[in-house]
């Protein structure tokens, strides 16, 4: 099972910016309102995520570490249409089979924590506060191999505020911090969903771009989307997000970029965030471990939903 899990793990983690994504998933679907990141060598040495979300009953603590085991999944019903943002189970076990992780939590209500040692299974009373701390060391020390792939530490730490930045644009009710050895390298207080966006991509991302709303059958659509000056300077950032789950979809991209090129005349990429909210059953999420990649049941459907809601929004601005 050990080899099993690490195989998953393959799939899973790929740098400490992937341990980061499934922590902080787990964090909000805990109910967190406040998160704190705090990394070691760009999290290679050490990633430590605390929440104050609804914790974890030490007895529950062992079976949070096995393959498949969820909490939140509680019919086949809702595994058709997952609304949390968890991948059934396979996060914390493929990441203990590559690291040396520790969970401390506690409940509400409870006398104190409990502090769970994910190698030796040592389970500990620990004084904290409701809610979750995971910390994950030495990623890939076991499997040298792997570890030989990281990049430097400002690198890997660049794409674990990256990681951190995707789910704070899509949820403003919650506060964000991330440490680095001891410093701060990022802080998100919660904020309106516009003014999150401006604190997340800059004042300038506002300024640069139009607000977007649509309503297409089962879609409901809102965003921003930039004007040609901020594709030039931020076209590279896209963010789509299905359910409240950041993705990638060519259809979306295509969707946004053909409108962008009809309305503008434009021949770069747009710089957009798009929040797509859509019945659960009309989407497959669980296409890929990862959860970056969809499936819509009615790609054209999306696809021209998305076109024409750039368009209004775009063809507003320049009357
Ligand atoms: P999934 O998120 O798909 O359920 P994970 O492997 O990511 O699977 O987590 C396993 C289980 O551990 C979760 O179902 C949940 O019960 C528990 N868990 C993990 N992280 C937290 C957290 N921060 N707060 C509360 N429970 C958590
Ligand atoms: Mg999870």
């Amino acid at each position: 099972d050990e080899l099993v899990s690490q195989i998953a793990a393959g799939e899973v983690v790929e740098r400490p910016a992937s341990v980061v994504r499934e922590l902080v998933d787990n964090a909000l679907d805990a109910g967190a309102g406040q998160i704190t990141v705090r990394l070691l060598a760009g999290g290679v040495r050490s990633i430590l995520v605390e929440d104050d979300g609804c914790g974890i009953p030490p007895e529950e603590l062992p079976l949070a570490l096995r393959r498949h085991a969820t909490s939140k999944i509680r019919d086949l019903h809702e595994l058709e249409s997952v609304a949390t943002m968890g991948f059934r189970g396979e996060a914390l076990a493929a990441i203990a089979s590559v690291s040396d992780l520790s969970i401390a939590s506690r409940c509400e209500g409870a006398a104190h924590g409990h502090r769970l040692d994910a190698r030796t299974g040592e389970l500990s009373p620990s004084a904290r506060a409701r809610g979750t701390s995971i910390e994950v060391r030495e990623l890939f020390f076991s499997t040298p191999a792997r570890r030989k792939f990281l990049k430097s530490d400002a690198t890997e730490l660049a794409h674990c505020v990256e990681s951190v930045r995707r789910h704070a644009l899509v949820r403003p009710d919650v506060g964000f911090a991330i440490w680095h050895e001891g410093r701060l390298a990022a802080q998100w207080k919660r904020a309106s969903p516009q003014q999150r966006i401006a604190d997340v991509l800059g004042e300038d991302f506002i300024e640069g771009s139009r607000p977007l709303a649509a309503e297409a059958g089962p879609l409901r659509l809102v965003g921003r989307v930039g004007l040609p000056d901020l594709a030039r300077a931020r076209g590279d950032q896209q963010y789509v997000y299905v359910n409240g789950r950041y993705v990638r979809d060519r259809q979306v991209a295509h969707g946004a970029r053909s409108a962008y090129d009809d309305v503008l005349h434009g021949n770069r990429q747009p710089a957009y965030v798009l929040m797509i909210e859509i019945d659960p059953l009309r989407v497959d999420v669980n296409v890929h471990p990862t959860k970056i990649e969809v499936r819509f049941r009615d790609g054209r459907e999306v696809h021209q939903a998305v076109r024409r809601a750039v368009i209004a929004a775009l063809a507003v601005s320049r009357a």
